[in-house]
């Protein structure tokens, strides 16, 4: 059935996480008409909808949107509560045409007429709407990968997926076990501990630990910081940088950053060996930011809770791969499942073809790697990846959709504006993971 929006959109947007609407902000500055459908209920939702003690990992200077940086009193690494909320005032001000519990259904696209059918459940109607473009925002980090583990059946406590954990406050002094050892897997069990759960976190392989602070400075505080916007780079200029160098050779600039935080923190990589835990930095030595790229996982974001490891406050036991009907494992009054999310973007992509199935396509094939042809388009928010992203759709005109229709205003700089030390998922005023990096400034390194 079709209803009253059976007609032509210019674009329209699945997913209104951050990448959908950071799109849907640069496309409203082109006059191109866009709507964007949204499974959950209110924009911010994706962000809500996370564990409880959930912070922003990378720096503020990183995450602005574009055209509405966040206030200069706003906290380092923000509380995803506060995130989801300024994702929605955002939706709002920047007059951003959302439809809320909408989930997209199925697509097909009509070369003949250069258009592309979507049939969208919104509210329990169904709707139809015929887009030029059609941009899968579906992101990256929202998917839940549970493995399957024997024994999780018969198993007796509480297990959940991360994206499900309500939080530590009723496992104070109960046993838990966390199976997963990166971001996520982290967070969890810190925040078990602080209410005084005996954690125990399984490690299958390898984890990337970047500790916040030299990450800030060694790699991010160059473009990404205070002192770069003293030193009149702000997050434009910082993209822009960003974006001058290639992929290909992107690790070679990275490789010299994660030797010298080998360095500088060796005695928290040396205490976590001696606990137990395994560590890497990446395939090449290249570290965080190459990991996240080449399989968007496999790395912790050190605000604090490697120090608990390193000292035993929760065991990090390798190599113990999923042992469910273990006895000790058992034992554990509830066991969280931190076991990651689809890491690489193109399990992503397969499991979205379904809605998008196009001629001369055969089921189950990708059309190309970013999903681009006529009219299909994958975008994806992070931080200033997905701000970056947005800047191209200026080059899109020759497809005659994103034409732009008036000239965006000009943006204002952001003001250099100190601001204050902020608690995060250790919630411990002034922790010496959660404060901007200070200092002057290394050279730039991307
Ligand atoms: C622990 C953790 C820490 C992180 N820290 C940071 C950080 O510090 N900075 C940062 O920039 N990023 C961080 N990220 C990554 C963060 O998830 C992404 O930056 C951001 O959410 C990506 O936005 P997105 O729009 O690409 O995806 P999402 O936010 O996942 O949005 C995708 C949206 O698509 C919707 N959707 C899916 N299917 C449909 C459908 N069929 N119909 C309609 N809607 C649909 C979903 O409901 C969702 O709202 C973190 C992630 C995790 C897990």
């Amino acid at each position: 059935m079709s209803g009253p929006f059976d007609t032509v959109h210019d674009v329209v947007i699945i997913g209104g996480g951050q990448g959908g609407i950071i799109l849907a902000a640069r496309l409203r500055r082109l006059g191109v008409p866009t709507i964007v459908v949204e499974k959950n209920p209110r924009p911010g939702d994706s962000w809500r909808n996370r564990y409880k003690s959930m912070c922003l990992h990378d720096p503020v200077w990183y995450d602005h949107l574009p055209y509405r940086p966040f206030p200069h009193d706003w906290p380092v690494f923000a509380p995803k509560d506060k995130v989801g909320d300024w994702r929605e005032m955002y939706t709002k001000v920047k007059e951003i045409n959302y439809w809320g519990s909408t989930t997209a259904k199925k697509a097909s696209y009509d070369e003949a007429k250069g258009e592309w059918t979507v049939v969208v459940d919104r509210n329990g109607e169904e709707v139809t709407l015929r887009p030029k473009q059609l941009v899968f925002a579906l992101g990256v980090s929202g998917y839940p990968n549970v493995p399957k583990i024997p024994g999780a059946e018969t198993f007796e406590g509480d297990q959940h997926h991360s994206s499900k954990h309500p939080g530590p406050e009723k496992y104070a002094g109960k046993k838990a076990v966390v199976l997963g050892s990166n971001n996520s897997a982290h967070d969890i069990c810190a925040a078990l501990w602080e209410h005084g759960a005996d954690v125990t976190m399984i490690q299958r392989s390898s984890t990337h630990i970047a500790p916040s602070n030299s990450l800030m400075e060694l790699a991010l505080g160059g473009l990404y910081s205070e002192e770069a916007v003293k030193n009149g780079i702000d997050h434009h200029k910082a993209d822009l940088i960003f974006a001058s160098v290639p992929y290909k050779i992107m690790h070679t600039f990275h490789i010299p950053v994660y030797e010298e935080m080998k360095k500088r923190d060796a005695d928290l990589y040396s205490r976590l060996e001696k606990a137990g835990f395994l560590l890497d930095f990446g395939d090449d030595g290249s570290g965080l930011f190459m990991k996240y790229l080449r399989r968007g996982s496999g790395y912790y974001i050190d605000v604090g809770a490697s120090e608990l490891v390193a000292n035993g406050q929760h065991q990090a036991q390798e190599r113990r791969e999923h042992r469910a009907h273990q006895p000790e494992e058992r034992d554990a009054d509830r066991r969280h499942r931190a076991a990651g999310r689809p890491h690489r973007l193109r399990h992503r992509l397969r499991l979205d073809e379904p809605l998008a199935g196009r001629p001369g396509v055969a089921r189950g094939r990708r059309p190309r790697r970013q999903g681009l042809g006529p009219g299909l388009q994958h975008h994806q928010g992070p931080g200033a990846v997905g701000r970056r992203a947005a800047q191209h759709v200026e080059a899109d005109q020759p497809e005659a959709a994103l034409d732009p229709r008036r000239q965006p205003a000009p943006e204002p700089p952001l003001l250099a504006v100190p601001v204050a030390a902020t608690e995060g998922a250790l919630r411990r005023p002034g922790h010496a993971g959660l404060r901007a990096g200070g200092g002057a400034p290394p050279a730039v390194i991307v």
